[in-house]
């Protein structure tokens, strides 16, 4: 055996490793830190630290829409691996994402997964499966490489959550708007959500710990939940700027709370994309609040409430 490295355990620090060598690579060189280059990163980082596994391909393949990407051994060549996403789906913030979790794949699981591993849709998946767990660790590796938390506190601290600031995030880390505003939920302290929109239902939502801990979430993967028929995603009115938002009263999205709602259209209108906003403080003190810290990973978060772990 050569020399041995001390590597990362999970797919935080694996991440924030990354993000460490990167910065000094670009420091040297003058290069821009954002968005981040997954497909150098995950050629020229395993190549030096993994010569024996290199990742030796990164490409973008027509698949099926079920399909995000793949992470596949080459079969000419023993030990080397290719990373595939779908580019059949056009968003570059999509691919991007999904090029970040393949690389998470690579870092974290091939030796587990031998033959590979196929990322499908969520809407594929057994959501109690240990493949689900897996691409749960993808998806939070991918979203710290890059988002990496000290930039993205830069970022946003003293801005309130707006859609424009999420659309800065966006552009800046060449990611989706729904990432940007999952990795903001993730991190802020504010009573905040997400809801997304299709065909007059929520398809799926996610809370703030914040917001989560005073009883406020929607299990829609589980139940079936309409929209409320007054909100902006519902009315799509024009004449309103959506961007901004509005402030509905108690009974639109809650019933005891005036609730700040601002809204993209995407997919030619067909998806929405809403950024709740809540009052700071709960209007009922809840006592899941008196619990202390009880900080559990997204995933067991996603069993108990049904929310979508990334
Ligand atoms: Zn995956």
């Amino acid at each position: 055996m050569g020399k041995e490295i001390k590597l990362p355990a999970t797919p935080q620090r694996w991440a924030i490793h990354l993000s460490n060598v990167l910065k000094a690579f670009q420091a040297v060189h003058g290069l821009d830190h954002f968005p981040v280059d997954v497909a150098s990163i995950a050629r020229e980082y395993s190549k030096q630290v993994f010569p024996d596994e290199p990742i030796t391909l990164v490409q973008g393949e027509a698949m099926s829409k079920n399909f995000e990407g793949m992470l596949l051994p080459n079969p000419k060549k023993k030990g080397e691996w290719g990373i595939f996403y779908n580019n059949a789906i056009s968003s570059k913030g999509r691919q991007n994402y999904t090029l970040g979790h393949e690389l998470g794949h690579y870092l974290l699981h091939r030796h587990q997964a031998p033959e590979g591993i196929q990322c499908s849709g969520r809407d594929m998946l057994d959501w109690k499966s240990e493949y689900a767990q897996k691409e749960a660790q993808a998806n939070t590796f991918s979203s710290f490489l890059l988002m990496p938390l000290d930039d993205f506190r830069t970022q946003v601290n003293g801005h309130k959550g707006s859609m424009e600031m999420m659309q800065h995030l966006s552009d800046r880390y060449g990611v989706s708007v729904t990432a940007a505003i999952l990795k903001w939920l993730d991190m802020t302290d504010q009573r905040a959500m997400i809801v997304v929109g299709k065909e007059g239902f929520i398809d799926w939502a996610w809370s703030s710990e914040r917001l989560l801990k005073s009883g406020v979430f929607y299990r829609a993967r589980q139940e079936t939940i309409k929209m409320p028929t007054q909100s902006l995603a519902v009315r799509q009115d024009m004449m309103i700027d959506n961007l901004k938002g509005v402030l509905h009263p108690k009974g639109v999205w809650n019933a005891n709370e005036e609730v700040q709602e601002m809204t993209i259209f995407a997919d030619q209108h067909e998806m929405t994309i809403s950024l709740l906003l809540y009052p700071k403080d709960p209007p009922f003190k809840s006592y899941e609040e008196d619990e202390g810290d009880s900080l559990e990973d997204t995933y067991q978060r996603f069993i108990k409430t049904g929310q979508k772990p990334y």
